[in-house]
């Protein structure tokens, strides 16, 4: 295992050789199934999450939801509390925001995931949504992850923006700690050098954390990349990678976009990508075992 975690203080080593002890993968064939509605994590088929960065409108909202639904995608995102670098950008509906994604589930019947920024929000947050996100800036918020380990509501757990797969699947391990055994991890994209690419998508990480976790693997090759024309071919690749599934910024209307615009792609975009993950996702299925 790798040097210690963010303050230095020891822990233990847990049974399968890493410090997460709940987290860690103890045998070849230990795999998570993660339910969320008609989506299931690591259940063959990857999942498809895509929908606006924010839910700005009960008109994009549900437009953003049919598009989903037509092209085959298993849930819904948006953001209703959004983590905004500057405190002036818009910093989302709040409960008004989530009850428009609820309103598109009943439209739909696509199960919602978004985003719960501090621990007092999260029986708010699990009151309308399907699935909690803890984002990038908060995923070594250890309060929150408490918070949301107490919470029924399945977990969607990015991966911070600097942080090692180690610390990754530490925060994983303190949401499994609290009594919630339903994570699904995010790859989202680390901080690097280019200034051509908000983030550099970290494809290692996939395989990595399945070979050291049990925990379904998604992808989020919009945060990833910060750049609309490279979704699709990191899409594709984060599939081949292994990942269970990927989460993608769509909108209806792209240019009017309040939040991540330049990142998010156009419902036709959608169709392709799930097509593409589709085939790509059957062609990897695990061969047969053979017989002698
Ligand atoms: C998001 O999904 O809109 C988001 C803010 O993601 P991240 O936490 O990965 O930046
Ligand atoms: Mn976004």
């Amino acid at each position: 295992m790798g040097a210690g975690i963010g303050n230095g203080c020891s822990v233990t080593g847990g049974a399968a050789g890493g410090p997460y002890r709940l987290a860690a993968r103890r045998d070849p064939l230990q795999r998570t199934v993660v339910r969320v509605g008609e989506a299931v994590f690591s259940g063959g088929r990857p999942v498809v999450i895509a929908g606006p960065c924010a839910v700005e409108s009960r008109e994009q909202t549900l437009a953003a939801a049919r598009t989903v639904r037509a092209a085959g995608g298993q849930m819904l995102r948006g953001g209703a509390f959004k983590p905004r670098t500057s405190p002036y950008s818009f910093q989302g509906l709040g409960e008004e925001g989530l009850r428009l994604l609820a309103e598109a589930r009943e439209a739909t019947g696509l199960p919602v995931v978004t985003e719960v920024l501090e621990p007092e929000q999260v029986p708010l947050v699990a009151h309308y949504a399907d699935m909690l996100q803890v984002g990038s800036r908060n995923m070594a918020n250890f309060p929150l992850l408490r918070g949301v380990g107490r919470s029924e509501r399945p977990v969607l757990l990015k991966r911070g923006m600097s942080a090692t797969v180690e610390e990754w699947l530490m925060a994983a391990e303190y949401i499994l700690e609290a009594g919630n055994p339903n994570v699904v991890l995010c790859e989202r994209g680390i901080r690097s050098f280019d200034p051509l690419l908000r983030f550099t998508l970290d494809l290692n990480a996939v395989p990595l954390a399945r070979e050291l976790s049990h925990l379904p693997v998604i992808v989020d090759p919009s945060h990833g990349t910060g750049r609309r024309s490279l979704v699709r071919a990191m899409s594709v690749a984060a599939i081949a990678a292994g990942a269970d599934g990927l989460i993608v910024e769509m909108h209806p209307d792209r240019g009017a976009a309040l939040c991540d615009g330049e990142q998010s792609i156009a419902p036709d975009e959608l169709v392709e990508i799930v097509r593409a993950t589709d085939a790509l996702g059957a062609a990897l299925a695990p061969a047969p075992a053979l017989v002698a």
